[in-house]
C-alpha cells in the first residue's frame, strides 16, 4: 500500500473543509487566550491551498505539500501561517519527487516536518502549542503500523485536549501566563483537524 498525489490532495482539501466547518470554534478558542483570528487565519490559508491545488493538477506527493506550504506562508499573517507552512513544505521536501510513498516514508517525512516547526517556533511539548497535537501524532504513526493514520488522528485529538491545563510558554497565549490554563490551545485544535483529515484521506479511497 502506498500514498499517491491524489491522497495528498484529499488531505489538503479535507483539511480546508474541516477548518472551514470549525472556524468559529477555532476563533472562540483564540479569543480566550489570543487575538481571536485563528479560525479566520486557517480558513483563509487552506482555502488558498485548495484553490492553488485546483490550478495545478497532477504533481507528486512532495510537490502537493510544498505548494500547500508556500500558500500558507504567503496568505496567513499570524504565527500559524509560517508554522503550518513550514510543516507542509518540510514534509513535502522530505517526500522527494517519488510518485507514490510508503507509510513508513510518510511517517518519517512528517517527523521531519514537525521537527522543523519546533525549530522555527522554539517550542517543545508541554508549551501549549500545535506541537502538543503534532508530536503525539508523529509518535503514534511510528508505533502503529496498519491502523496508523486513525491512531495518529486520535493521538492528535487527545494531545489537543491535553493542552487545557497547560500554561502557555510560546506564542500570544504566553502573555497571559497562568491565566492561559483552563483553555484548549487553538493551534493544537487545528493541528488535530489537520491530522484528522490525513486519516480521512485514507478512508476516502
Ligand atoms: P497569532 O498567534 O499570530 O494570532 P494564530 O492565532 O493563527 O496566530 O495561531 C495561534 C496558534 O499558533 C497557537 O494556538 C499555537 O498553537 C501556535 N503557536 C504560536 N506560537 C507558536 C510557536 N512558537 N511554536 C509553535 N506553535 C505556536
Ligand atoms: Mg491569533
Amino acid at each position: 500500500m502506498t500514498y499517491d498525489a491524489e491522497f495528498f490532495r484529499r488531505w489538503m482539501t479535507g483539511t480546508a473543509a474541516a477548518v472551514d466547518r470549525e472556524a468559529d470554534r477555532l476563533t472562540e478558542l483564540d479569543a480566550a487566550i489570543g487575538d481571536a483570528d485563528h479560525g479566520a487565519n486557517m480558513r483563509r490559508g487552506f482555502a488558498a491551498v485548495a484553490a492553488a491545488l485546483e490550478g495545478e493538477p497532477g504533481g507528486t506527493p512532495g510537490a502537493v505539500l510544498t505548494l500547500a506550504g508556500r500558500e500558507l506562508i504567503s496568505t496567513v499573517g499570524g504565527a500559524s501561517g509560517p508554522l503550518y507552512g513550514t510543516l507542509l513544505r518540510r514534509t513535502g521536501k522530505a517526500l522527494g519527487d517519488a510518485p507514490e510513498v510508503a507509510p513508513v516514508k510518510l511517517a518519517e517525512a512528517l517527523r521531519a516536518g514537525v521537527a522543523a516547526v519546533a525549530r522555527l517556533g522554539g517550542a517543545k511539548a508541554g508549551d501549549k502549542t500545535m506541537l502538543d497535537a503534532l508530536e503525539p501524532a508523529v509518535a503514534a504513526l511510528a508505533e502503529s503500523l496498519g491502523q496508523a493514520l486513525p491512531a495518529a488522528a486520535e493521538a492528535a485529538r487527545q494531545g489537543a485536549l491535553g493542552t487545557v491545563p497547560m500554561v502557555a510558554r510560546k506564542g500570544r497565549a504566553s502573555y497571559l501566563g497562568e491565566r492561559s490554563a483552563g483553555h484548549q490551545d487553538p493551534g493544537a485544535t487545528s493541528a488535530a483537524l489537520l491530522i484528522g483529515a490525513l486519516a480521512g484521506a485514507e478512508e476516502a479511497r
